[in-house]
């Protein structure tokens, strides 16, 4: 039993400051001075609409969103964005691009598939076992959109530029590196992003969305799975994940008022991540999997000379207090996940230990 918080490296869910979640337990039996739990107010309250609308505002300011965006709460996780993106924007006789990077690419892909919609795979990095992001790709002139993966939670890659698709609407899954660097939104036409890997908890899914396309989602879908029903409710038609998207507010408040912003937040994940690999880099004995200009500023994932000595590194990794360093179970290996809540402190003690269990094992 731990007495202590350690430090976590978890994939997702993933760390969250320490601050929110101290300000979480501060308030968590009388929010706001209502008398009453978070999780026991009513989502109709001036109580959940005033978090609901912060969390809104704080995201198009972070982001410098334009007022033809809509920001969305929705249930699901990613995982359901694999299909609605296709129900609400591939009619019939249209096709979507897709840019497979590994893993959450290739399920985006397979959904899309199962509705019977036509999707052009128009790049792959499946021959290198997804190690990096491919570059110089021919996207279809007449597609709906492009899908692409901003950054590969599992194999540890990331687009250092997003593509040029020629005023073909991008859609990102941006699940793993969402709020972790500013970047230009106005390619974009819908973003989304589980909360559980950089903004908050597990049970919300964020959705940024161009209003423009939001005229051609078809009327005949379950309301559930039609954007415009979340649109035209400010993410309330039914009971939200208050809980949630209130933890996501404070998130984005930490971001804003805290950290000082997404220029500021980019140059603290840079500062971590050059670190880790620099560090990798110099030694030989730890070998990250990505290849150099793809590599994840979020996800640093590593090889080392076996499977035996993986798997003790973890263990005596987490024996000092340094959580959450497996990879995932379909690559193996290891992995640090450093997200935006990460403090620079945890990547030096991770780093302090590689040494020492690099100089009793190498
Ligand atoms: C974790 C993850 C997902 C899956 O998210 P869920 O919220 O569990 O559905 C999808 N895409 C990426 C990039 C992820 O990191």
């Amino acid at each position: 039993m731990k007495a202590n918080r350690i430090y976590n490296f978890n994939p997702g869910p993933a760390a969250l400051p320490a601050s929110v979640l101290e300000e979480i337990q501060h308030s968590f039996l009388n929010y706001g001075g209502s008398g009453m739990s978070i999780t026991e107010i009513s989502h109709r309250s001036s109580w959940f609409d005033d978090i609901i609308n912060d969390a809104v505002a704080r995201t198009k300011r972070l982001l410098n969103i334009g007022d033809n965006y809509r920001v969305l709460f929705v249930q699901g996780g990613a995982s359901l964005q694999f299909c609605m993106v296709p129900m609400n924007f591939l009619s019939a006789g249209q096709s979507a691009d897709y840019v497979d990077t590994g893993t959450w690419s290739t399920k985006a892909i397979k959904e899309a598939q199962i509705l019977g919609k036509m999707v052009n795979v128009v790049a792959s990095s499946e021959d290198k076992n997804y190690a990096y992001i491919p570059e110089g790709i021919d996207f279809s002139s007449d597609a709906a959109y492009v899908h692409i993966t901003s950054n590969n939670t599992i194999k540890g890659t990331q687009w250092q530029k997003f593509p040029d698709t020629a005023g073909v609407p991008l859609v990102a899954d941006m699940s793993s590196d969402i709020m972790s660097r500013p970047f230009d939104v106005t390619p974009f036409g819908l973003i989304y992003a589980g909360a559980q890997k950089n903004i908050g908890p597990a049970g919300v899914c964020m959705v940024i969305v161009r209003e423009d396309l939001l005229n051609s989602v078809p009327d005949d879908l379950p309301s559930m799975l039609k954007y415009t029903t979340y649109s035209s409710k400010n993410s309330m038609y039914n009971t939200p994940p208050c809980f949630a998207v209130y933890t996501v507010q404070l998130v984005l408040k930490w971001l804003e008022e805290t950290i000082g912003g997404l220029e500021k937040m980019e140059s603290l994940n840079r500062e971590k991540a050059t670190r880790l690999y620099d560090f990798m880099d110099s030694g030989g004995f730890y070998r990250p999997t990505a290849e150099k200009d793809s590599r994840s500023m979020m996800n640093v994932t590593f090889r080392l000379v076996n499977e035996d000595l993986e798997k003790r590194f973890v263990e005596e990794a987490l024996e000092n207090d340094l959580s959450g360093l497996k990879g995932h179970r379909s690559v193996g290996g290891c992995r640090a996940s450093i997200y935006n809540p990460t403090p620079l402190e945890a990547v030096d003690t991770l780093i302090d230990f590689m040494k020492s269990f690099k100089s009793k094992n190498g």
